[in-house]
């Protein structure tokens, strides 16, 4: 058995060197296949056009290192300073929409900004991807200690870490929409249940909806909570039952089935209210919430980097990529 195998992988080390000569001595030698750019030369070759999960995954840590990012704190003011900084350099326009919200218990002004970052700002005709980038101030739902320290792994860092790494391949994403990255402020700065959640989304839809830009969205795609290590996506209620995003909601399974990325299970399980829900409502652009609910972490202490996965974030990139560059 061991012999055998140990043969097995000598002829196929053998096979797989004498094939690579042979592919690069066809390279160098079949004329017009030299290796010049060119405008027909497939996007996937380019540098960095490959949604590359452990980088995310070496994001989401960079992100969950600054420490708890509740709205106003040190831990925000920090992680935009960096989130500025890396999409800069990546190629896209970066602004904040700055506004202030009333402290739900002690009644003080807390300063929230949410980060925009465009891409090609000239197209006309947008892709809104999102994600909140606050943290929850507190693992309410820890057993053991519900006043303790939130670092939010997944809710939070995921869709943070998602976009960081999607900037390498929007920045190069041709055809004729443009993308938008919006990272939510307030998305849970809630204390107990009855203060107002989705603050930063809310704020930012009425601006569309009153103050309307020289663009329109044709779609917004929310994530939340995409790195856990069981990665189970199954089709938000709101989303599904939407009659103007459901055939957003069908795209995107579609193409994850034709990617065969098994994760993304086509049928419906979880009603959330969720940041897409103001985007919709209030700015009328046709939203679906990309979420894993099943995360046993959700709200804990345990909401950390090893419950996430390299593994999971890439396959929600690479469908999120594929997706993106069958748009008509
Ligand atoms: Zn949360």
């Amino acid at each position: 058995m061991r012999r055998f195998s140990i043969r097995l992988v000598l002829l196929l080390a053998v096979s797989f060197a004498v094939g690579l000569l042979l592919a690069t001595y066809l390279v160098v030698t079949v004329p017009g296949h030299a290796s010049e750019p060119g405008e027909n030369e497939p996007v996937a070759t380019e540098p960095d056009t490959k949604f590359d999960g452990r980088r995310a995954y070496d994001y989401l840590k960079q992100v969950v290192a600054l420490g708890p990012r509740p709205s106003g704190s040190a831990g925000m003011r920090a992680q935009q300073k960096l989130l500025a900084a890396h999409f800069r350099a990546q190629g896209g326009k970066v602004s904040f929409q700055a506004f202030r919200h009333r402290h739900p218990i002690d009644g003080s002004t807390v300063p929230m900004a949410n980060l925009f970052v465009q891409w090609h700002p000239q197209r006309k005709q947008r892709i809104l991807l999102c994600a909140h980038y606050d943290t929850r101030p507190f693992p309410d739902r820890d057993k053991v200690n519900p006043r303790g320290r939130f670092v939010g792994a997944n809710d939070g860092g995921s869709g943070v870490a998602l976009l960081m790494e999607l900037g390498h391949v929007a920045a190069r994403l041709k055809g004729r929409y443009g993308i938008d990255f919006v990272l939510f402020d307030g998305e849970e700065f809630v204390f107990s249940d009855r203060d107002p959640y989705f603050v930063g989304s809310e704020y930012f839809a009425r601006s569309y909806a009153g103050n309307p830009p020289s663009f329109r969205y044709r779609w917004g795609v929310l994530f939340d909570m995409v790195a856990d290590t069981d990665l189970q996506l199954f089709q938000e209620v709101n989303s599904t039952r939407w009659r103007d995003t459901r055939p957003l909601v069908n795209d995107i399974w579609n193409v994850a089935r034709q990617l065969g990325v098994t994760e993304f299970v086509a049928r419906p399980k979880y009603e959330i209210r969720d940041d897409h829900l103001k985007l919709r409502q209030i700015g009328r652009i046709p939203t679906c919430d990309l979420i894993d609910f099943d995360y046993p972490w959700w709200h804990t202490e345990g909401d950390t980097p090893e419950h996430c996965s390299a593994e999971s974030l890439d396959k929600v990139g690479r469908v999120i990529v594929a997706w993106l560059r069958q748009l008509k």
